[in-house]
């Protein structure tokens, strides 16, 4: 049987589960992440990030993600108590020192002057540096489609992907997130790593017996593979859409670390103590305002594009699935064995 990733994430969801509301999920990861050496303003945006993962249907991202959190705190790797700082390094682009941090907090840190300096010249990028991330790039783009502003973001994590015509990895999965911003609408926001699949779900499938599509990656003679153990095991992922994937996965380490000025993936696998918690790395982020740029109308006349989109049979605009879940303010079905792992985790 193949299962794609949405089935998986249906499947992981149909195990035995845990309602938890969303303040509970909060309360959750703000203590856990307290008790394991986080202060409140270290503590209080990881959770945040957490929650509104859980919130709009992002499980990879959401509580599934504090054992890693919490065990870069117990080895120290990552700090509990950062401060991290601005610096204007033109009037349009801005340096965060994340203090060697979780990046929700330097994201929170920086993005008020981003929006700020975008909103005045048009045109902004932001530039985090000495942070660790394995967050959705979601909440930054959309932050800044919010403020009527359009956001790019992308982030390069340790190596787990080939570029084309390779057999080793060289790319992290190097997730790339755009928002467009709709008045009296939610905005439009995609957020997707280049590589064909997530490592995590490899492994779920992997763990679960099940194929996964043929092409998702290579197994270690460099063959293509629809056995995730083959992947899993000494063979390696693919980016999406051959060597066009590859490209773009490319230009996200060029940005995210040869711009920023931090680790590309392979130095940030060099640097990382495997505890499983996220690897030091950069993120970029770009803001430009469409009001200062095309002008007055430019609203309503992207409206006119999305209406033909939307006009067309069987299309929905990415963001929509999340923006969907978010207005069920009810309780999230969690997997139990995670809650109580992560429950385990401050005792
Ligand atoms: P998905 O493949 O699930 O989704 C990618 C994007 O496509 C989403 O914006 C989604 O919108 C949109 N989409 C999905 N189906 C459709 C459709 N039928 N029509 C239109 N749009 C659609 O995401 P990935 O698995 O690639 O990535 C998951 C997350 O992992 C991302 O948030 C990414 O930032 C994160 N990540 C983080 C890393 C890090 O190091 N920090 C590394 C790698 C990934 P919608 O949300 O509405 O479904």
């Amino acid at each position: 049987m193949i299962l794609d990733k949405n089935e998986i994430r249906e499947f992981l969801l149909s195990m035995n589960t845990v309602d938890l509301s969303l303040q509970k999920i909060y309360d959750l990861a703000l203590s856990t992440l307290k008790f394991n050496g986080c202060d409140n303003m270290n503590a209080e945006a990881v959770a945040g990030t957490v929650t509104d993962a859980e919130r709009d249907g992002s499980v990879s991202h959401g509580l599934f993600r504090i054992p890693g959190y919490v065990a870069s705190l117990k080895s120290r790797k990552v700090k509990g108590n950062a401060r991290p700082s601005n610096k204007f390094l033109t009037q349009n682009a801005i340096r965060v020192d994340g203090d060697y941090g979780f990046a929700p907090t330097s994201i929170k840190v920086g993005i008020p002057a981003l929006i700020e300096t975008t909103a005045k010249h048009g045109v902004g990028v932001l530039t985090i540096t000495n942070t660790h991330h394995f967050a959705a790039l979601w909440h930054e783009t959309e932050t800044l489609a919010e403020k009527n502003l359009i956001g790019i973001a992308c982030t390069a994590y340790k190596p787990s992907v080939a570029p084309a015509g390779a057999k080793k990895p060289l790319f992290g999965t190097n997730p790339i997130s755009f928002s467009w911003p709709r008045k009296n609408n939610t905005p439009v926001v995609y957020d997707m790593a280049t590589s064909t699949m997530a490592m995590g779900e490899v492994q779920v499938a992997a763990r679960d017996g099940h194929k996964i599509p043929f092409g998702t990656g290579l197994n270690k003679d460099g063959k293509k593979t629809d056995n995730p153990n083959e992947i899993a095991n000494g063979g390696v992922l693919l980016t999406f859409g051959d060597y066009k994937g590859s490209a773009i996965a490319m230009m996200i380490e060029l940005l995210a670390a040869g711009l920023v000025g931090d680790l590309f993936s392979f130095e940030a696998a060099k640097q990382d103590n495997n505890d499983g918690g996220p690897a030091r790395g950069g993120e970029f982020i770009m803001a430009l305002s469409p009001e200062l740029i095309a002008g007055k109308n430019w609203n309503e006349h992207s409206e006119k594009f999305f209406q033909q989109m939307k006009g067309l049979e069987g299309v929905r605009l990415p963001g929509e699935r999340r923006h969907k879940n978010r207005l069920d303010k009810g309780p999230r079905s969690i997997n139990k064995e995670l809650v109580e792992k992560i429950i385990s985790l401050s005792k």
